[in-house]
Formats: structure tokens, sequence, C-alpha cells
């Protein structure tokens, strides 16, 4: 479109994929996996008048069972992959000297397409970890299909997300490393993206109320998360997140308490940073939201002022659950809804028994049979990525309006 200069998602109206999926679930030779972000299950009891933040897990799962999916996967599952490969890397950085320091979180493609362009400088201190969609897609069609006996060219793989900047992430040409390990041209590793709102609107045109339906659970083996990744959602989550397994990977020992509810980087204000001890090392932190704030924090490291080890910067108010795809029903209350969206996924997290990624049991599995151990030769084929300088294409008129057209409510 005229617009693809400037917006990451070269789309500022949202595209309906949903008729896709629709198609591919009514052909026979297609198995369709919806893979489930940790927002989503926060927001969509609001288009059905549920309360902001409701937590509607279990009847999402059964909502995507009632539109004819094959399987449900959670992508909580991938962002403990990626927590596992990112604090891996941040740890050799940190104590190797791999790459250049403060390491930026990547999970957010509107602020890595951000750093490509305004800051190329900045490329290699981007995790090359993909985000967990980026890990997710590739998984499902190498380790799920092999265990399922699928045929991976059968598979459409959908990602149902908060975010209409991911419909550009898959998009991306290096997005296809099932096809590079499987030999097979053409596969790509994400099929399609969904948004919160696409699948209440695709709901709603068969009639299905959420609040009607019986609970149903994950599909086996990509389906288990732990707590840390169910706060990936928020500002701040992916941090504390990393950080309960980067604590244990550098000093072997149990994370502390504070890990488990980190107050500094807890907050809802755009700019939050902390220090840390972890075993000898003090670790400077800092997570963001808005490429403004960013930009700003990008000048003073480049100053010389700040020294940090690890950035988390979200494009969206709040995190991922401020993002573009997400119900916008309740706008008078912005702040207010997206807080107790936040508080909803803290909630769970707490009760959970499993709160580090490197402890779920489908992960430490998924080691053992496939990837061998993080950062092995096949983790970086199929888990990392590089970048692009697009500096070239910037500065065309518009600027970087990118907030305002990609967060909602
Ligand atoms: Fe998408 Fe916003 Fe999350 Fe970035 S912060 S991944 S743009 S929802």
């Amino acid at each position: 479109g005229q617009c693809a200069n400037v917006c990451p998602v070269d789309s500022i109206t949202e595209k309906y994929e949903y008729h896709y999926v629709k198609e591919a679930i009514n052909n026979p030779e297609k198995v369709v996996i919806v893979s489930t972000s940790p927002s989503v299950r926060v927001a969509l009891g609001e288009e059905f008048g549920m309360s902001a933040g409701s937590f509607v897990q279990e009847k999402m799962v059964a909502l995507l069972r009632k539109l004819g999916v094959d399987f449900v996967l959670d992508t909580n599952f991938a962002a403990d992959l990626t927590i596992v490969e990112e604090a891996s890397e941040l740890v050799e950085r940190v104590t190797q000297n791999t790459a250049p320091l403060p390491q930026f979180t990547s999970c957010c493609p509107a602020w890595v397409k951000y750093v490509e362009t305004y800051y190329p400088e900045m490329m290699s201190n981007l995790s090359t970890a993909k985000s967990p969609i980026g890990m997710q897609g590739p998984t499902i069609k190498t380790y799920f299909a092999n265990k399922k006996g699928l045929n991976p060219q059968s598979i459409v793989n959908v990602a149902l997300t908060p975010c209409t900047a991911k419909k550009y992430e898959i998009r991306r040409e290096e997005m296809n490393a099932a096809s590079r390990y499987l030999g097979i041209e053409g596969l790509r590793d994400m099929d399609y993206v969904i948004t919160t709102r696409e699948l209440a609107r695709w709901a709603k045109e068969e009639g299905i109320d959420l609040g009607d339906l019986a609970d149903s659970n994950y599909d086996d083996f990509m389906g288990e998360a732990s707590g840390a990744a169910v706060i990936f959602g928020n500002t701040g989550g992916v941090m504390e997140a990393a950080l309960r397994s980067a604590y244990e990977f550098i000093t072997k020992e149990k994370s502390p308490e504070q890990l488990f509810n980190l107050v500094p980087v807890r907050g809802y204000e755009g700019v939050k940073e902390a220090s840390l001890k972890i075993g000898d090392l003090d670790v400077n932190i800092a997570v963001i939201y808005g490429t403004a704030n960013a930009g700003k924090v990008i000048d003073q490291i480049k100053k010389g002022e700040k020294h940090y080890h690890f950035i988390e910067v979200m494009t969206c108010p709040g995190g991922c659950i401020g993002g573009g795809g997400q119900p916008k029903d309740l706008l008078k209350d912005k702040d207010e809804v997206r807080k107790a969206r936040i508080q909803s996924l803290y909630t769970k997290d707490e009760a959970m028994t499993i709160r580090k990624s490197h402890e779920n049991p489908d992960i430490k599995r998924i080691y053992e049979e496939f990837y061998g151990e993080p950062l092995s030769e096949l983790a970086e084929e199929m888990l990392h990525t590089s970048y692009e300088d697009k500096s070239k294409i910037l500065k065309q008129k518009g600027e970087n309006k990118m907030n305002k057209w990609i967060c909602s409510v």
C-alpha cells in the first residue's frame, strides 16, 4: 500500500485474515493449528460484555474448537522458549562479551522495525532471539508435526494475537526456518495472524457467545507454559521472566523472591529502571513502552549518560495487552482497562506452580528431544534471526507515527 515505507505492517486498515482461516477449516486436506498469545485471554471477554481483564483462557480455547480449528496450542509455550534462548544470550553477552550491551528485547516487531529504520547502528544490540510467534511457527511445522504424524505441508499455522504488527512480522522474508530445515520450498513458518477483535467478529458472525461455551484446554506438547510466559503480555513482563531464568543460569542458585514480583518494572510508567545484584554482577535494566521513549533512552546511551545491560521495549502502552488488535469497546477508561488486563496476567502467574520458563516440563522435553540445548546449532537456525538496515527507506513524510495507529486500548 501507499503507507509501505511509513508503517511496519504495510496496512493502516485492519485486514480480516480470518476469512482465509475459515477457508482452510473447510478444506479437508488442511490441518488448522491456532496458537494463542498471552494478552488475548485477558481481553477477548470484553467483546462479549465481560468486565475488563476477565481471564477467559479456557473459553477462548473452546471457541477456537467450536469454530473448527484442529489443534489449539499456546504461544506461551514459545514465550518460554524465547525466554530460555534470550536469557542464555544475555548471559553470554554479559559474561563472555559475545555481542554489545545493552541487549534489547526483540519480540515486538514494531520496535524491531523502529531500530532497523532509525537506529540501524544499534541492530547488534537487539537480541537475535525470535519472538514467541516466530519460534512457535517453525517448531510446529517440524517438531509438533513429527510428534503428531502430520504432513507439514498440510498445516495452516495461525497466530491469534493482540497485535496488528504481527501481520507484518510473519511475512518477513526470513521467517521460513521450517522450509529451510525440511527442504520444502514455499513453506512459511506462520501462515496467518488474526487479532482478538477479528476472532470476536468471526464468533459473532457464527452466532456464538463466548460466555455460553464449556471450558476447554490446550492440546499436548506445545500447550503447557510457565507463569513467566503468562506475564509476557505486560510491560516489564519479558524482563521479569528473563531475569528469573538468567539469574539461575548465572549463579546456579534459585532465583530470589524479588524476581517473582519485580516491583520496579511492574509500574505503568513509560520508562522504568532498576539495578539488581546477580552473583557478583550489578545488572542495570530498563523497561520502556512507546518508541518515542525508547529513542530518548537510546540517545542517552549513545552519549554515555546511561549504562544498561538489558532493556525491554514494547511499542504499545502497557505492553501487548494494549495492542492494536485488542477490543476497543471500553475506550473511555483506557488506562483502567489496560491496568485490569495487566493485573489479570499477574494474578494468573501468581497462581501457577511453575513460574520459571526453563522449568516448564514441555520446554525441558523439547530440548531433550529436538533442540539439544539453548543456543545450539539447531536452535540458532530455527529460533534466532538477523536484522536488516532499513534506514534507506526511511524519512519519507509522515515519519514515525507507529504508536498512533498500532496501539489501541
Ligand atoms: Fe504488537 Fe504492540 Fe505487543 Fe509490539 S507491544 S508486539 S506492536 S501488541
